[in-house]
């Protein structure tokens, strides 16, 4: 018997990731598939999520967006990296910039040439090798451009800040002009069939029924369908990612507008910092193990640039992945699928890397298990390695006043992570694996920023001449500098190209 066509697709839920995958489907399948987005206004979305990294522009390019007229429909601001405060020793201040650190010319990766001249009194520090991270620190923005060749303005790699709850909306009017069927109201009920235990329908708290044929979860932490309905098991990481809570606050904006999101790590946590262009995002992400409540609470209130807008909104989290983020008939998208703190912004990626991989295996006639396998197994290793990423920052603190940094230097990580830093601590390399997300250079700078010791450089960069060498670091630092020179003021960009209209 032939396997049946499928037809209908019902996505179940209209957070970020049910219109994400909603306008992307509906832009990609043109219009041969019926799609229906089911989502409840009583229970509403998370709303956080308002920090991205640069992989979001495909996205955008493959829904055909306009960046000006995103940024402005979201409240949104430019991102150029993540400025990391006290997380290496209190009073500590490292920013991991988006795109490349220096100018690879010679046998070995630039950062070989830097800490051979570092150690030599001869190099400054990291940062002024990487047009990003000079542009963030002086406020300065444009996009990359190609008019000048060879320019390091070539390479201005950047991503947004938007607010979560307006761009749901901005995706939803997209969506909806390209025929994706909403329905509001509450699921109470989810049937399946017999006997393969496929999801055929959902059920809503006004009798309705929608009907479908694949399913896709993106219905948050509860994980509907996906954990609900099909028991498809959660693997927690709180051995690694301890921290389970966050108070989130919007307050009023500060008057310079930053081109990049801020994480302070306190005693037993971290506070994010995001800049939009009508207030400031904030929270704190903390281990309830080591504060309380109420002090968390304080700790955030007490961190904020600006008037606080709202009481602090309290949301709880455990880390980990779903087992199989693809089971039966049903692909779980967004928080159903699994959690990492936000500290490096890497859950809409996931979403969109998500929908990336269903595309990919897209199942035209029934489902192939071993499409299915393939899928689960590239997900697990895509957010296996970001989970590395976010774990290395906890692991090399050197932190001695707090119970909870202490505890994360001393606690023992995973063997992939553990090989990483051990080859950065012999010779300073630094290792991508396959096609992870994190470059070699975002890993290079997070353990350069949190002082990780090198015992030796690679010695191939002693192949140049030391003053050639020199000479070299130090153009490359001179035409950064007067790159950055040219750049307009953040505020000034987005006053120019894509100011939101004012909110009182
Ligand atoms: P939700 O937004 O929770 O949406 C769930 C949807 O399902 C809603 O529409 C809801 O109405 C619907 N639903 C649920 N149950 C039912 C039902 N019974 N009937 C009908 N509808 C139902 N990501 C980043 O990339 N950058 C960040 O800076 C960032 N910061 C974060 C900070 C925190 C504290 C947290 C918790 C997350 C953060 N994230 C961040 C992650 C990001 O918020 C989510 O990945 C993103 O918003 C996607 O959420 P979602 O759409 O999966 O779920």
């Amino acid at each position: 018997m032939q396997p049946a066509l499928i037809k209908t697709i019902v996505i179940v839920g209209g957070g970020t990731s049910g219109w994400m995958t909603a306008t992307a489907l509906a832009t990609i399948l043109k219009g041969r598939y019926q799609i229906k987005l089911v989502e409840s206004d009583d229970i509403g979305i998370i709303g956080v999520g308002e920090a991205t990294i640069p992989m979001i522009q495909l996205f955008n390019k493959i829904i055909g967006i306009d960046e000006n007229d995103f940024v402005r429909a979201t409240q949104g601001t430019f991102k150029l990296g993540i400025e990391f405060v006290n997380w290496g020793q209190l009073g500590d201040r490292y920013m991991h910039g988006f795109g490349k650190i220096g100018q690879d010319l010679w046998t070995t990766r630039f950062d070989q040439y830097w800490r051979k001249m570092r150690a030599l009194g001869r190099a400054q520090p990291l940062e002024q090798y990487s047009i990003t991270r000079m542009a963030a620190k002086a406020n300065k923005f444009m996009p990359a451009t190609d008019e000048v060749a060879n320019s390091p303005l070539n390479h201005i790699a950047h991503a947004y800040h938007f607010d979560a709850n307006l761009y749901a909306r901005y995706l939803r009017g997209i969506a909806e002009q390209r025929g994706v069927q909403r329905i509001e109201g509450k699921i109470v009920h989810v049937s399946q069939r017999e006997p393969d235990g496929h999801v055929d329908a959902v059920q809503l708290e006004s009798g309705a029924r929608v009907e479908g044929d694949f399913f896709i979860d993106c219905s948050g932490f509860r994980g509907l369908l996906i954990e609900e309905t099909l028991k498809t098991g959660y693997e927690p990481w709180t051995h690694w990612l301890p921290c389970d809570r966050a108070l989130a606050v919007p307050c009023s904006s500060a008057p310079r507008l930053l081109p990049y999101t801020r994480a302070t790590a306190h005693k037993a946590g971290w506070q994010w910092r995001i800049p939009l262009q009508h207030r400031i995002g904030n929270g704190h992400v903390y281990c309830s193990q080591f504060i309380s409540d109420d002090e968390a609470a304080a700790t955030l209130l007490s961190n904020l640039d600006g008037k606080p807008l709202a009481d602090p909104r309290p949301i709880r989290f455990t880390t980990g992945m779903r087992k199989q983020g693809w089971n039966k008939n049903v692909v779980a998208i967004g928080l159903s699928s699994g959690f990492l703190e936000p500290l490096e912004s890497t859950s809409i990626h996931l979403i969109q890397s998500a929908i990336q991989r269903l595309i990919n295996f897209f199942p035209d006639q029934g489902f192939n298990p071993v499409d299915i396998k393939e899928y689960n197994r590239q997900s697990r290793f895509e957010i296996e390695r970001i989970r590395d990423f976010v774990i290395l920052h906890y692991k090399v603190n050197q932190r001695s006043d707090a119970e909870f940094w202490k505890a994360c230097a001393a606690m023992s990580v995973p063997d992939t992570l553990a090989h990483k830093i051990e080859l950065y601590r012999a010779r300073g390399r630094v290792l991508r694996i396959d096609d992870e997300l994190f470059t070699e250079d975002g890993w290079l700078q997070v353990l350069e920023g949190q002082n990780q010791p090198v015992e030796a450089y690679n010695p191939l960069a002693d192949l140049q001449p030391t003053d050639d060498t020199a000479a070299y670091l130090e153009s490359v630092r001179t035409v950064i500098a007067k790159c950055v020179n040219v750049m307009p003021d953040h505020e000034a960009y987005i006053a120019k190209h894509c100011a939101a209209a004012k909110v009182n």
